[in-house]
């Protein structure tokens, strides 16, 4: 744990689901239901300053999320990026993107294409069926490592 750090001090989001080792959280922006982070706990850099064992495990979590995002959130395309450049704590963002999203195709990052997100409201309630398909979804990875 790093003090300074914020992904080490706060969740980072709503936490869905969390485990000693690692936590995916529900980053609450509201142009897009679909955005998840997946926070592992220990502080590290980078993806390679994790032992060998939780970087396994960890890509077996996302990939298992991602499965998960796109049953429930029915994406058109799924984003998956690893910055840290504002927070130097290896996390993964995975955003449900939608061709009508105000991004849309560039990332959410860039300027927006949009002034508005088209109003979805169906994905916001889809959004709510995340917590429980995470819940059942990443239960074999709960100690880190497959059961
Ligand atoms: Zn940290």
């Amino acid at each position: 744990m790093s003090p300074a750090c914020a992904l080490c001090t706060e969740a980072g989001g709503e936490v869905l689901w969390q485990a000693p080792w690692l936590r995916v959280v529900h980053a609450n922006e509201p142009d897009y239901p679909g955005w998840l982070r997946v926070i592992p706990t220990a502080h590290a850099a980078e993806l390679t300053d994790l032992p060998p064992t939780a970087r396994h495990a960890l890509w077996a979590v996302l990939e298992a999320a991602e499965r998960v995002l796109r049953e429930v959130m029915q994406p058109d395309k799924v984003n998956l990026a690893s910055l840290g450049n504002h927070v130097p704590h290896v996390h993964w963002h995975m955003i449900a993107r939608y061709r009508d999203d105000r991004h849309f195709p560039d990332s959410v990052w860039a300027a927006p294409r949009r002034p508005q997100a088209a109003q979805h409201p169906q994905r916001a309630s889809r959004a709510q069926q995340l917590t429980a398909a995470l819940q059942t979804a990443l239960q074999p990875w709960a100690n880190g490592s497959q059961a």
